[in-house]
């Protein structure tokens, strides 16, 4: 049974503000799915997320949490942390570009449009100071997308790898978010074809080294349940597959959490609990999910 979910977006999140939920919502549809272990990960892709979303959180946090005295220990404050290029994050954090001169979203996003250095050095805004400021308990890192090379399948693999191994390597990861995830809607991504369409396809060394990494770094797996199931988008037993290889992770000692990646309406009852049974079957323990209790509180050196 699924009692624990560390990936959810509230209605501060860039990509929320009109679909997004109040922490206070969340809490109530939590609780309707039984889930007793949570933590609230807004995003961040540079620095220029923090003073706007992240403290508007940070403050939603406190105050919820002032208002739910027993959630203390049970509901969690981190961010999800994209991937970014380091040219990108020099740029913005630097001001060597004017904010106005974006021609979309602002920074959100980091430089997304633009010819950025082809395969560009992977790196993500976060430092000791911020997650002090910010109060981050735990950091989940994601890549969402490739680093200036759409259009080159060979770079377009290599970049996510890149990205992938950075992330999880990161002193201030804790969890490794949805891998394997790929956004099929921007324009820059100029037509690309999803690379992880097929779990079969995705090289046995690839899994080997996400493993490695996972074990030598101590950071843990995130199954999503996006990936439980069958999706028409995706090969018909990469669900299987891929939990399947979870489960080989779990049996690794490699920590799993659930993330719902929730940014609309929570997951129904009955589907988180419909997941929970694709889970177990595949070989995942669920007792066994990371939910934070034995770790040392904030954070934590690594
Ligand atoms: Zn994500
Ligand atoms: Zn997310």
């Amino acid at each position: 049974m699924i009692r624990s979910d560390f990936h959810i977006h509230t209605h501060n999140s860039c990509d929320c503000t009109k679909i997004g939920r109040s922490m206070e919502e969340r809490i109530e549809e939590l609780k309707a799915a039984g889930i007793t272990d949570f933590g609230f990960s807004d995003h961040v892709h540079t620095f220029y997320n923090y003073p706007r979303e992240i403290a508007a959180s940070r403050r939603e946090f406190d105050e919820t949490l002032a208002r739910h005295p027993e959630l203390k220990g049970h509901m969690h404050f981190g961010i999800e942390l994209s991937v970014m290029s380091e040219w990108e994050i020099d740029m913005i954090e630097h001001e060597r570009i004017a904010e106005d001169s974006v021609p979309f979203q602002t920074f959100t996003y980091g430089l997304r449009w633009s010819d950025g250095p082809f395969n560009a050095t992977p790196g993500m805004a976060i430092n000791d100071y911020i997650r002090k400021q910010y109060g981050i308990e735990y950091v989940v890192a994601g890549v969402h997308w490739a680093l200036f090379c759409y259009g080159d399948d060979k770079a377009v693999w290599d970049s996510y790898r890149r990205q992938y191994l950075t992330a999880i390597a990161h002193p201030h990861t804790d969890i490794l978010a949805h891998w394997l995830w790929w956004w099929n809607e921007p324009a820059y991504i100029k037509g690309t074809q999803n690379p992880f369409y097929d779990f079969k396809k995705v090289p046995e060394t690839f899994k080997d080294e996400i493993a490695w990494a996972l074990k030598t770094y101590d950071t843990a797996f995130e199954v999503q349940p996006f990936f439980c199931v069958p999706r028409s988008f995706l090969a018909p037993d990469f669900h299987k597959e891929y939990m399947e290889y979870a489960a080989k992770l779990q049996d690794m000692g490699i920590r799993l959490t659930f993330g719902s990646d929730a940014h609309g309406a929570y997951q129904k009852p009955e589907d988180i609990a419909y997941v929970g049974r694709q889970m177990e079957t595949a070989g995942i323990d669920t007792s066994k999910l990371y939910d934070f209790s034995e770790r040392k509180p904030f954070y934590a050196e690594k």
